[in-house]
């Protein structure tokens, strides 16, 4: 990238010289110019000394010392018996001579352009620059890079981890397995969601094995210019050969190796090349070579199935989210650098953050230091652990939002009825906390703690959970008989679920055990769009009104909860309105207060 304005700065710099030798070469005469016939008077007239002729230019010194130039016409032959006759002193020059450089220039510069223009982009070529070296593969070679991470620096992925061993073991020391005559696999697919440590695990293998590392990204490979995608297919391998043992790493590998003949209007043509060609470099591999090659995705589903075919990337590591142990030993290395306040207690916030990945815990780490030096604490505190999670998770509190009295209240009550039916129901994790603060889009959260990480849910849990999201709704009509745009999400994640109870999980009586996957999955270029749909209508209308029942059912069971305890809905959302957060315990608190007083 550097190369190019460096070149194209030397290439100006040279025309703008030859335009400069130009001008000084035809300007060599100077003086004040005059009409020829004016010039001829002045030879007439005697006054004339000296007269340099060059080509149609001459120029006069006068006996005043002054001097003038002129061009004659070309034709004009009766100059020089003019200058004689009058005895002038005159002198040809040689037009030739004069602009010699130039001369040769004027008839070598176009050569000489085509050469350098030539020369410049065989430079680019050559030199893998990225918007010339259209052929040679953009791999980066990531030894030192690579080398800094070790398996240590990866965590709450052990099994993961052990499946890889056996990987480092043979980069270690590829004889070993020589001598045993084993097949060791050439291709390793990590499968893992975004941000579940597939690249830095890549990255720990080389450091682990200490060897090289070419990692290149699927995107890479996809080109504008036919036939580049194959040649740096070609060029990496042959690369990484040189170089054995090493790994090479190709990154989003579904960029590259979807499904081939999938694509609508025509297919990628480029993309199928480059495929192929991946495909016959796998091939080409007889193991032994010291070479593996490890690609990571998060959509095998759409990868083609030559790809994973034995002696390709025949061997697939599924790399998941930590659970609770996990993300707690990823806090650890990601919070060793930081200087946390006594009270920081990873194990708390592992359980308080479900579902997130490696990723999302190394931003949450740094995001917590991030708030605590804003109000320049010494250590990063429990609290600011919890705004980051907060922020990370729902998006920014907007404090300086202002919301109108009214709408505050029907927050209030919305939240307060999502809280109640969640401290309620036995089958809904318990309330972590409620505030009506904004945060990102939405006006206010009932945040609920998870006990343990979630691996299939029971139908029970799911009808609380749907209870749970209806609570806000019902409140509001409970209470103001009328509805607000709030609770959409609500109900757009509500129908969902009774969605997938429907045709996912098939726990409906009327539907049966079925799986119907209409729902869900992205369409996949033409692949899905040619599928037949496999639901006569009369299923998907039953589905429909399944649906609806389920939804209309938690919808009124959950009107009936809240009726039932209106005192403690009204209490919650005074409260709420009073302090704008508060904590699940405090809900408990004035449940176990209001129900006492009931009996
Ligand atoms: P992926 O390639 O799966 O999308 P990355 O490997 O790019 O995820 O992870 C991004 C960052 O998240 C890493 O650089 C690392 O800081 C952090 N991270 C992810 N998973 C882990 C893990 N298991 N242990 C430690 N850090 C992790
Ligand atoms: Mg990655
Ligand atoms: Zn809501």
């Amino acid at each position: 990238m550097q190369n190019i304005p460096k070149n194209i700065i030397l290439l100006i710099s040279i025309i703008i010289g030859i335009i400069v030798l130009y001008t000084f070469s035809t300007k060599t005469m100077s003086g004040k110019e005059i009409l020829f016939s004016d010039f001829m008077d002045i030879v007439e007239s005697g006054q004339m000394l000296n007269v340099t002729i060059k080509g149609n230019q001459i120029s006069g010194q006068t006996n005043t010392n002054e001097t003038f130039i002129t061009n004659t016409p070309r034709y004009y032959n009766d100059l020089v018996p003019q200058l004689y006759k009058r005895g002038v002193r005159f002198n040809v020059e040689s037009t030739e001579a004069n602009g010699l450089l130039f001369a040769i220039l004027s008839s070598w510069l176009p050569i000489i352009l085509i050469i350098g223009v030539w020369i410049f982009f065989m430079k680019q070529m050559q030199g893998g620059n990225k918007i010339m070296g259209f052929g040679k593969s953009r791999s980066k070679m990531l030894d030192e890079d690579a080398k800094r991470f070790t398996f240590d620096d990866v965590a709450g992925i052990e099994e993961s981890k052990e499946e890889l061993d056996e990987i480092v073991e043979f980069l270690r020391d590829p004889s070993k397995f020589e001598k045993l005559g084993g097949r060791i696999p050439t291709g390793v697919l990590l499968v893992g969601e975004p941000g579940t440590g597939k690249t830095l695990l890549a990255k720990a293998i080389a450091g682990e094995a200490q060897v090289a590392f070419f990692s290149i990204s699927g995107s890479d490979f996809v080109e504008m210019f036919v036939g580049v995608g194959a040649s740096r297919v070609r060029d990496l391998f042959a690369q990484a050969r040189e170089n054995a043992p090493g790994i090479i790493f190709i990154d989003e590998i579904d960029a590259v190796g979807r499904h081939r003949g999938a694509g609508l209007g025509g297919g990628n043509d480029e993309r199928e090349q480059t495929l192929n060609q991946l495909l016959v470099e796998l091939d080409g591999f007889n193991g032994n070579e010291g070479v593996i090659v490890i690609a990571a995705t998060n959509r095998p589903d759409v990868l083609d199935s030559a790809l994973t075919r034995p002696g390709r990337f025949d061997r697939q590591v599924v790399v998941p989210k930590p659970d609770i142990n996990g993300r707690q030993k990823i806090l650890g290395i990601h919070t060793k650098e930081l200087k946390l306040a006594e009270d920081v207690d990873l194990k708390k916030i592992a359980q308080a953050t479900p579902g997130f990945t490696g990723a999302d815990l190394a931003n949450l780490a740094n995001e917590s230091a991030l708030i605590a030096a804003r109000q320049n604490k010494k250590t990063i505190g429990m609290v600011d652990f919890e705004e980051a999670r907060d922020k990370v998770m729902m998006g920014k509190e907007r404090r300086s939002m202002i919301i109108p009295d009214d709408e505050k209240k029907t927050t209030a009550y919305h939240e307060a009825g999502h809280a109640i039916i969640a401290a309620m129901l036995d089958e809904v994790d318990p309330v972590h906390k409620v505030t009506i603060i904004p945060r990102g889009r939405a006006l206010g959260l009932t945040m609920l703690l998870p006990e343990d990480d979630k691996y299939s849910q029971k139908e029970s849990q799911l009808r609380g959970i749907l209870m749970m999201m209806m609570g806000g709704r019902a409140a509001e009509e409970l209470i103001f008989n009328h509805f607000t745009t709030g609770a959409s999400n609500d109900l757009e994640r509500a129908t969902s679920i009774a969605n997938r109870i429907v045709c996912n999980w098939g726990m409906n009586k009327e539907i049966g055990p079925i799986h119907l996957s209409a729902s869900g999955d992205e369409v996949f270029l033409g692949r899905d769009l040619m599928r037949k749909r496999n639901i006569s209508q009369s299923l998907a209308n039953k589905i429909d009104k399944e649906v609806s029942k389920i939804v209309n059912t938690a919808y009124q069971k959950t009107m009936k909860v809240l009726k039932d305890n209106i005192n403690i809905l009204h209490k919650v959302s005074q409260k709420l309105l009073e302090q704008e957060t508060i904590t699940g315990q405090e809900i408990l608190d004035i449940l176990g207060k209001m129900q006492g007083a009931h009996q």
